[in-house]
């Protein structure tokens, strides 16, 4: 049996393991990441699945959350990472009439006006009221959240964080932020927007990835989530990066091995090991890989769904039942399908028939109104797929010659819902006949958009679950409901991104900061793993007596 030791192991290759990785490898320690796919990338993967000439964005297709210090950090540009800006929203519509919002406010104001001289005065009040609470909680998505609830003086001190951020708030400010926590995001545009066609097209970002619809509490949160990356003054809108977001991930693990880190791949670990005889304390000790081998470790992170980790990789026994609780109870449902197509050619909008690159190359939505969204979603509820489903679609490739044949285009439609127990077996018939429906619904829209589809590829939930390992088909790790946020996320007293298991820490989309594409828990855990050994090397110093030294 082959045995080696590292100082740290990675458990999973998406996007978060390989920024991990890099910042410590960066910092000189011998690391190693095992990815159980034969590609990088989890749900951030770019892949061929029509054969060579085309690349596909398999599952995300969008960048805007990953923060530009990881991008400055990791030199990612100078490992190929690219991002083209995505063009504004743009909803045709089967009345042959469209709405678009461009940046530009005064043009907006008019394309909203089309529709409502009420909607289109009241915009800039919405995006001012997102922007607001977008600058109060904008910044805590960036930061590992304080154990609340504990009284050790060190968390206590970290609790004081919340009201530093929380003093920002005037009395109306506090009461805005509970009613967008708690609220729905059609409580949310009630309270500006009267048109079918404006309420349809901003209630998507609401329930992107969400099992919940948009009459459902906790669903205006979600709207923000999407739109922290604008208030962070960051890169700005959403962008396609070069080679699908394939592209993000080849970046991050060319990132990773500059520094010295190894990644490899169709690795998959079966179990993180703990130090026998250490119940009461449990210390992570190394990994043992499908394979048989073992690698000795006294740092390993895991970036894998929760309930893989700690369902299936760490033995039960070392960790205490509340927490394998929450980790049981943990809500990880979605009912997404994402359909991929190669064509023949651009699509032709009835509304719009002339090519442009900021309408062809936007976010073109298929939601006519709030209310065919919240159908399409109760009647998943109920158990049958939509008849109507909603999609949110982008063809990357009007901005990116990378991705398919001249004159030829790759196009990624993201929709909802089937129903969630699609996770737990293939439904392949189920999912065609869906498929034919979004597609039929792009045809009302666009004729001859069916003739014009040279491959298409359909992955629901379970494809999701086996394949990709996003268990329940939910895109995020885990539903960004309020019960799962913050210091709930994913467990209690755990939020910090350690685990009842010493040297174990986390890392996936199901930490805080997760949920996307933002890298932000693989850079924080680094932050977490060096203080903790910071504290390991002062306290073996004052053991023996001896100045404590930074490595
Ligand atoms: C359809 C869809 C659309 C999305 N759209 C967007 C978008 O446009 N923009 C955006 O920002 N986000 C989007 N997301 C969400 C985003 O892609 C994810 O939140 C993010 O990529 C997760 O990254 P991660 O590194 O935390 O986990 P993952 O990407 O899930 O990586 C975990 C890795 O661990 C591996 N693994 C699992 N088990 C083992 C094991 N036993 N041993 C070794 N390795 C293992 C998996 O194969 C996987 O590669 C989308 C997700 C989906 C599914």
């Amino acid at each position: 049996m082959v045995r080696t030791r590292r100082d740290v192991v990675v458990v999973g290759g998406g996007h978060n393991g390989p920024v991990a990785a890099a910042y410590l490898a960066r910092d000189g320690l011998d690391v190693l990441v095992c990815e159980r796919r034969d590609i990088v990338g989890g749900a951030a993967v770019s892949e061929r699945p029509f054969g060579p000439d085309y690349l596909v964005t398999s599952l995300s297709y969008v960048v805007s959350l990953l923060p530009a210090d990881i991008v400055a950090d990791l030199r990612l540009t100078s490992h190929g990472y690219h991002v083209f800006p995505q063009g504004p929203y743009f909803a045709p519509r089967a009345d042959g009439r469209y709405l678009r919002l461009p940046d530009d406010p005064a043009e907006r104001e008019k394309e909203i006006g089309k529709f409502s001289a009420a909607d289109a005065a009241a915009y800039p009040g919405y995006e001012a009221h997102l922007q607001k609470i977008g600058g109060v909680l904008g910044p805590m998505l960036d930061e590992i959240p304080p154990r609340l609830g504990s009284r050790r003086p060190a968390d206590l001190a970290r609790q004081g964080m919340l009201l530093r951020h929380l003093r920002k708030l005037d009395a109306r400010g506090a009461v805005d932020i509970t009613r967008l926590l708690t609220g729905s995001v059609a409580d949310l545009l009630d309270r500006y927007f009267e048109s079918d066609a404006l309420r349809g097209v901003l209630a998507v970002s609401g329930v992107i990835g969400t099992w919940a619809g948009p009459r459902s509490p906790g669903t205006a949160y979600v709207v923000l989530h999407h739109h922290i990356g604008d208030t962070g003054g960051q890169a700005g809108a959403w962008g396609f990066p070069r080679g699908g977001m394939g592209g993000v991930t080849r970046a991050l693990a060319a990132a990773a091995r500059s520094f010295g880190a190894e990644i490899r791949t169709s690795a998959p670990v079966s179990a993180i090991r703990t130090q026998s005889g250490s119940a009461a304390d449990p210390r992570v000790s190394g990994v043992t890989l499908a394979s048989g081998e073992q690698i000795d470790a006294g740092t390993v992170i895991t970036t894998v769904h929760p309930k893989i980790a700690f369902l299936d990789l760490v033995d039960a026994a070392h960790l205490p039942e509340p927490f394998l609780a929450d980790i049981r109870g943990w809500q990880t449902r979605s009912g997404t399908v994402k359909v991929n197509l190669a064509l023949g050619r651009l699509p032709v909008f009835a509304s719009h028939p002339d090519y442009d690159p900021q309408v062809h190359g936007g976010t073109i939505v298929l939601a006519e109104s709030l209310d065919d969204i919240e159908n399409a979603f109760q009647e998943a509820v109920s158990g049958r797929p939509s008849a109507l489903p909603f999609a949110d679609i982008c063809i990357p490739s009007v901005f990116d010659d990378s991705l398919a044949p001249s004159g030829q285009h790759v196009m990624s439609l993201f929709t909802q819902w089937v129903p969630h127990r699609y996770a737990d077996s293939a439904e392949h018939e189920e999912l065609e006949a869906y498929a034919d429906r979004v597609i039929a619904r792009v045809e009302t829209i666009a004729p001859g958009f069916t003739a014009s589809i040279l491959h298409r590829q359909v992955i629901g939930p379970h494809q999701m679950q086996q394949e990709y390992g996003l268990v329940g088909g939910n895109i995020f790790h885990g539903e960004l409901s309020m019960g799962q946020m913050f210091h709930a996320r994913p467990a209690a007293g755990y939020a910090d991104l350690r685990t009842p298991v010493r040297g174990l820490y986390q890392a996936g989309s199901a930490t805080h900061g997760g949920g996307g594409v933002t890298g932000i828990p693989g850079r924080n855990v680094v932050r977490q793993v060096r203080a903790d050994h910071r504290a390991d090397r002062w306290r073996r110093a004052f053991r023996s007596g001896l100045p404590a030294r930074d490595s």
